[in-house]
């Protein structure tokens, strides 16, 4: 089964969460020369134009960084939201100043791509796959029409020094949950030091529930989670209420850098956002 299809979800303030905390990696990974293999087990597209029928459908992204694309004006330029924001105005191609695009991961992990880095993009889906390709990336960049979870496995460990993955699948098959966090254990014990960010949608099932228990269960340590609440979460009720994001190892500072950013983000988001960050499984003793 693979219906979803990222277009009509572009830009919203899940895609904020996740794409702000992989900018933040990215920038810390930079500090240092040594080369870094990326990967992005679940790609997309790569960049969304706003104007796209299934993208204007829902229209997420008006409750997402359009707001925040409108007041960047305004953010604190030490924030690492305000150099985020900053970094999307190449994309932009309105004379108005209006926000016309939306870049997705491989977007997000190509652009600040250095010579003796390496990108590994996975996508199942036969036509966001081929819209992939379709897209101007820079030649150290690999698309692979692939299960990504599979893939990335298969790829541990790289010949770079570094590495970091980003595993965001749609989870349209509650199974998915687990496979991630098998995935994510498997990782844990090939790849020590890689730097892994796993999105999980909050929904009122509480499906994370079951992943983040098998990780703590299977002892995967230096695991951080980071959670933004768009509302309460309701008994029964559908749809998602919060995005989720466990980063395995996360780089020293990116905990405070992300909380920064969440105080210009949550006044925009809604009058019920949240945000909260902890050590889900902290360094073993
Ligand atoms: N990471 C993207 C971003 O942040 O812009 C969004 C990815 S979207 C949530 C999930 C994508 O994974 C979809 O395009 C879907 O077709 C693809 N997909 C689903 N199962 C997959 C699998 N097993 N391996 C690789 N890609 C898969």
């Amino acid at each position: 089964m693979l219906a979803y299809q990222h277009a009509y979800h572009a830009g919203n303030m899940a895609d904020v969460h996740k794409h702000l905390a992989l900018y933040g990696v990215i920038r810390h990974l930079h500090r240092k020369a040594s080369a870094v293999t990326y990967i992005d087990t679940h790609a997309g597209r790569g960049i969304y134009p706003l104007s796209a029928p299934e993208t204007r459908k829902l229209a997420e992204y008006r409750q997402g960084v359009a707001p925040l694309w409108d007041a960047r004006n305004v953010i604190d330029s030490d924030t690492l939201l305000k150099a985020w924001l900053l970094a999307l105005d190449p994309l932009q191609t309105s004379h108005e100043g209006g926000l016309t695009h939306y870049p997705g991961s491989p977007w997000w992990l190509a652009e600040g791509l250095r010579s003796q880095d390496r990108l590994q993009l996975f996508e199942l889906h036969p036509g966001e796959h081929t819209q992939l390709t379709h897209q101007a990336l820079p030649d150290n960049v690999r698309c692979r029409h692939a299960d990504g979870l599979t893939g990335i496995v298969e790829m541990m460990p790289p010949s770079t020094p570094r590495v970091c993955a980003l595993i965001d699948p749609s989870y349209e098959r509650k199974e998915e949950y687990q496979e991630v966090a098998d995935t994510l254990i498997t990782l844990s014990h090939k790849v020590r030091h890689a730097i892994v960010l796993v999105w999980y949608p909050l929904l009122s099932a509480g499906r994370h529930h079951s992943m983040l228990e098998r990780l703590r269960n299977a002892g995967v340590h230096k695991l951080w989670r980071s959670e933004l609440r768009w509302r309460a979460p309701v008994t029964n009720g559908h749809g998602m209420y919060g995005s989720g994001l466990l980063v395995f190892n996360p780089p020293w500072g990116l905990d405070e850098r992300l909380a920064a950013s969440m105080e210009c983000v949550l006044p925009v988001c809604s009058n019920e956002a949240h945000y909260h960050a902890d050590w889900w499984m902290p360094e073993s003793s």
